[in-house]
């Protein structure tokens, strides 16, 4: 079975905190641009306490990970972030409560996650948030035969959901008193999503 187990997964995800962390600058920028300019500081913090959690906390399903760093970024990343990623990872963990994820775990995990970011902060598709990295993302995992396949597939998808971003006026969050100037600058968080995403489709370390 093409699936990935716990130590491949937590390696992953070691990799996709550092892409956040490293990229706080960027996503300060992309604030800046429009919203007020915190979300790499909430995205940095959030990641580097979930990375500890993920480095310390003991896991036996690939779940477990998931549940660790949403419960982290819930607790220290403050800001909407913190709320809506911490929601996300908890949620997408659900799905995921065996010692390998499966290509369609991983679609269902994605899922979860967004539909529990729904009900929770009320944004829908096309407002302009993280969600629309999701969504395509959770559609081209769904097509995938392998659970590495299904990253690949999930990391093209958020990278083009995000870049749709760019062209949607903004309905959820801080943006949406700009109304139109927001027009032409990416969402943050769909951004972070979509970095995140990237480098948890590389291939772990070692492996
Ligand atoms: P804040 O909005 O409190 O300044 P951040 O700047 O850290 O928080 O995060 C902003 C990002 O959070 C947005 O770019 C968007 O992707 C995401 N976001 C905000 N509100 C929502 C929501 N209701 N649902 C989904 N994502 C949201
Ligand atoms: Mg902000």
């Amino acid at each position: 079975m093409a699936g990935i187990g716990v130590a491949e997964m937590k390696a992953r995800l070691l990799a996709g905190c550092d892409a956040i962390i490293a990229a706080e600058e960027r996503l300060t920028e992309a604030d800046r641009a429009v919203g007020d300019g915190d979300h790499g500081l909430a995205m940095a913090r959030g990641f580097r306490a979930g990375r500890q959690a993920l480095e310390e906390k003991p896991a036996e399903a690939v779940g477990d990970l998931f549940r660790h760093l949403g419960m982290a970024i819930l607790t220290t990343s403050g800001g909407a972030s913190g709320a809506v990623f911490g929601t996300f990872f908890m949620s997408a963990a659900k799905p995921l409560a065996g010692a390998e994820a499966t290509a369609p775990a991983l679609a269902e995990a994605l899922r979860a996650g967004v539909e529990a970011v729904q009900a929770r902060g009320g944004a829908a598709p096309g407002d302009k948030t993280m969600i629309d990295a999701v969504m395509p993302a959770i559609a081209a995992a769904e097509g995938a035969g392998g659970a590495a396949e299904a990253l690949q597939a999930a990391a093209e998808g958020a990278a083009q959901g995000a870049e749709a971003t760019k062209a949607m006026l903004a309905k959820a969050g801080k943006a949406r008193p700009l109304g139109d100037r927001a027009l032409g600058h990416v969402d943050p968080g769909a951004l972070s999503l979509s970095l995140f995403l990237a480098a948890l489709a590389e291939p772990a370390g070692d492996g």
